[in-house]
């Protein structure tokens, strides 16, 4: 596969912006900066530390930026993403999802044994065990985090006593450090009702509170205690127990979230960054034109794209195939054949997984092209 590459764009032409291999993944740089700043400021007004979530990038150059910008390393929900990060001299990585496999038992040893601060969740006795072994195999301790459910029914230990309990058992293993606690609530971030998204938090904390209290008194108190995500961000830093949050999407605020806020009535902070650029292809049907990108260009489990280009603020996008998007033009003028648009990412993490790069743009320039690395 040819991915073009800076030797087929025209860097830092005008214009540049709107002739890339369409569709493209486009990330604006200034809505991008100004949203890793507009959050390293809210976590430093309220004293937290921020590990962003790379899965929502896949980038180490995105990670390394919001490093700069003051966060304390990365989460990674794949081992994949972690290598990539690690190898990139990124520290600071929690590993969010248990590793289960013999696989990954193994890759995960060897990361630790390269990257000594790596830190991976936990929530089962057998896998602890097996951890342990394999990390007093290879001669190092690896650090864990006992993970905590909050009612997404995901993963996590369900209740205080069983976080103790597997507390009591990495307690026994010496080849395992315990560094603290992790809880996100997947339910919670896509909250529409703010009376709503701010009561499920005080029911989170409250639960996280009472397993902060049952590890304390067996002298497990949690140094770290991580969670949240863009939904949750502002009510997890004023108010939580967490002493990190986890937030990924707001780098580039997708069409889901805009929905969230639109929604509220809330307003927030962060501007849409991201964008997946199509073309015109065909303009034979009443009310509608036909674009090059379809269900293979954009994530499906969210809301459509919505297209932000000038003038089309009436259009709406539908996918009409593999290859092929749907421009309901409503109020808006016809736009021509191979007219470049730009539609807002549905939902970003696994729009972004679609793509080998991001199409660096300020104002109608290209200036960069960054690799999505870890694809998977
Ligand atoms: N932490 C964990 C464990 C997650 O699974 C996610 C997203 O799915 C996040 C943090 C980041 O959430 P968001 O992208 O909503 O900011
Ligand atoms: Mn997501």
């Amino acid at each position: 596969m040819t991915v073009p590459t800076f030797a087929h764009y025209n860097l830092d032409a005008p214009g540049s912006r709107y002739a890339l291999n369409t569709p493209a993944l486009v990330l604006d740089l200034d809505a991008f900066e100004r949203n890793v700043e507009t959050m390293a400021e809210i976590m430093r007004a309220h004293g937290k530390n921020l590990r962003p979530h790379a899965k929502s990038h896949k980038s180490p150059t995105i990670a390394k930026a919001q490093i700069a910008a003051g966060a304390v390393g990365c989460c990674c929900a794949t081992l994949d993403e972690a290598e990539v990060m690690a190898a990139a001299g990124i520290a600071g990585i929690l590993i969010t999802s248990p590793m289960t496999t013999a696989l990954k038992l193994d890759r995960l040893i060897a990361l630790a044994g390269r990257t000594p601060d790596t830190m991976v969740v936990v929530d089962n006795p057998a896998n602890v065990e097996a951890l342990a072994a394999r990390a007093a195999a290879a001669g190092i301790r690896l650090n864990v985090i006992i993970d905590v459910e909050l009612g997404f029914g995901r993963t996590g230990v369900a209740s205080p006593e069983a976080a103790v309990s597997l507390g009591e058992t990495i307690k026994t293993l010496p080849s395992l450090a315990y560094r603290g606690l992790q809880a996100y609530g997947g339910h919670i971030q896509h909250t529409i009702d703010p009376d709503e998204r701010l009561a499920l938090c005080r029911q989170a904390h409250l639960k996280i509170d009472a397993v902060i209290s049952a590890l304390a008194a067996i002298d497990m108190k949690p140094d770290i205690v991580t969670g949240g995500g863009t939904g949750s961000h502002a009510i997890d830093a004023r108010e939580g127990p967490f002493t990190e949050i986890q937030a990924g999407s707001y780098i580039f605020m997708d069409a889901e979230y805009e929905t969230v806020i639109y929604q509220s009535g809330t307003a927030w902070p962060f501007e849409n960054a991201l964008f997946v650029q199509t073309a015109v292809i065909s303009t034979n049907v009443a009310g509608a034109v036909t674009t090059d990108a379809g269900t293979k260009a954009f994530a499906l489990n969210g809301p459509a794209p919505r297209v932000a280009s000038p003038g089309l603020d009436a259009a709406t996008y539908s996918y009409a195939g593999d290859e092929h998007g749907r421009l309901h033009l409503h109020d808006a003028a016809r736009p021509s054949i191979g007219e470049v648009i730009e539609c807002v990412v549905p939902h970003n993490d696994p729009t972004v997984t679609l793509y080998d790069q991001y199409h660096c743009v300020r104002g109608d320039k290209l200036v960069a092209l960054w690799p999505v690395l870890a694809r998977r």
